[in-house]
């Protein structure tokens, strides 16, 4: 694999001179620009070969150009691409019957992105809160954790405690309250009367992914239904078989009021979110409530129907739980050294490194010049999320650079 220097005049590197040139600054991605991929494997415009160990966050769980994902939707977009709400289409039923089979819920309601979901989801617990529960107008609450990820919006970032995501972009919505996650007598203590909901990730994912303490979902769960709080599981990352189970609340056994859904529901093709719930909650919502021109687009029900076919019908939940078990056996082996801790559940896997190992960054950065893509979260911790459908022996090729590099130079 040659290395891949974007000083040298490279179809790469003119590549990121025009991007820096041109875009917002508002990513700053690995020096890699990919033009194809198929499976596991991406290649870039140089012609190197990489394998995808990040999945775009765990939106390509199908893998890249699922051949059925892919004749799915090019066939339904020759035929029907969009209707907006304003009329049916035939893709939508169908959708909505498979996703609440998959789900175990009543209802849903598709919007496009994930923070288009968490905000569909907060407005869902807020208008349960006052038409249901009886909270004052005005006066309704959430409780989220510390070292939440859930999305970009004003509202999203308003309940964030990273400084980044908020700073500039103030005033902010009020009606949330922070608590410790994993902390279940935190949690309990501040439930108020007003307190219409729960939202939380049963693994956080961008906060360095953070597995919870045994019994800690199965906790909230149960003050949950004691305090009369809506449990709003964001399963957007975690959620259609990354951590082993269809679920990542699955392994608890808990079943969320609102269960909120993206990312890997678009098949790796499209933005597709959803939000699902029982019929009492999902029943607050009267026409013109809530909406969204894109959502519940014939492409993307159609394409979401196919996805979750191929999961159940592929099993790749399970898939998930056998090689990420193994895949995690073999990373403990690296501990000492540079590796502190390497946690997570599947194939949603964090290498968490020690002070002396400097930025994640810099070993990401490294093991993409040994054709490897991944991505650190927090400053200390490089994230391992492949597509499902990876080949074993494919995992065996990324443990062995991986074991080289963290076993090497501090880069
Ligand atoms: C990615 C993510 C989101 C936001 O999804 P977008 O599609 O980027 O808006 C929300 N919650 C969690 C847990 C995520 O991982």
């Amino acid at each position: 694999m040659p290395a891949v220097d974007p000083h040298t005049p490279t179809q790469t590197a003119r590549h990121i001179e025009s991007t820096e040139r041109h875009s917002a600054h508002n990513y700053a991605p690995l020096p890699v620009v990919v033009s194809r991929a198929s499976g596991a494997w991406v290649e870039d415009v140089d012609g190197h070969r990489y394998l995808d160990m990040l999945s775009a966050y765990s939106a390509l769980n199908f893998g890249h150009g699922h051949p059925e994902i892919v004749d799915t939707f090019v066939e339904q977009a020759k035929r029907l691409s969009l209707t907006s709400r304003a009329f049916h289409n035939d893709q939508f039923a169908p959708f909505c019957e498979t996703i609440t089979r998959f789900c175990g819920m009543d209802r849903v309601l598709p919007m496009n992105t994930g923070a288009e979901a968490v905000e569909t989801a907060i407005k869902t617990a807020r208008k349960w809160g006052y038409k249901v529960k009886g909270v004052a107008d005005g006066k309704a609450e959430i409780i989220v954790c510390d070292g939440n990820f859930h999305g970009r919006t004003v509202t999203i970032v308003s309940f964030s405690d990273d400084d980044q995501y908020r700073d500039g972009f103030g005033p902010f919505t009020p009606g949330f309250k922070l608590v410790p996650y994993g902390d279940l007598a935190a949690f309990e203590a501040a439930i108020t009367p007003n307190t219409v909901g729960f939202l939380v990730e049963p693994i956080q994912g961008e906060g360095g992914i953070v597995v919870p303490p045994e019994g800690y979902l199965k906790g909230c769960r149960d003050l949950c239904t004691k305090h009369r709080v809506l449990f709003m599981a964001d399963e957007i990352q975690t959620g259609l078989g990354r951590t082993g189970r269809k679920f990542a609340c699955d392994h608890e056994g808990v079943k969320p009021d609102v269960l909120i859904l993206g990312k890997a529901l678009g098949g790796g093709m499209m933005p597709v979110s959803a939000v699902l719930a029982s019929d009492e909650v999902m029943g607050v919502f009267r026409p013109g409530d809530h909406g969204s021109t894109f959502g519940g687009n014939p492409l993307a029900c159609a394409v979401a129907s196919k996805a979750l076919e191929i999961l159940e019908r592929d099993r790749l939940p399970e898939r998930a739980a056998r090689f990420g078990e193994r895949f995690m056996d073999k990373l403990r082996g690296l501990t000492g050294g540079y590796v502190r801790e390497v946690r997570g559940r599947g194939l949603l896997i964090g290498i968490a490194l020690t002070p002396e190992a400097g930025p994640a960054k810099a070993w990401c950065k490294q093991l993409l010049h040994e054709g490897m893509l991944c991505k650190d979260t927090v400053e200390s911790v490089m994230r391992i999320a492949p597509p499902l459908v990876i080949e074993e022996m494919d995992l065996d090729w990324a443990f062995e650079r991986i074991a080289r590099t963290l076993r090497g130079k501090r880069p």
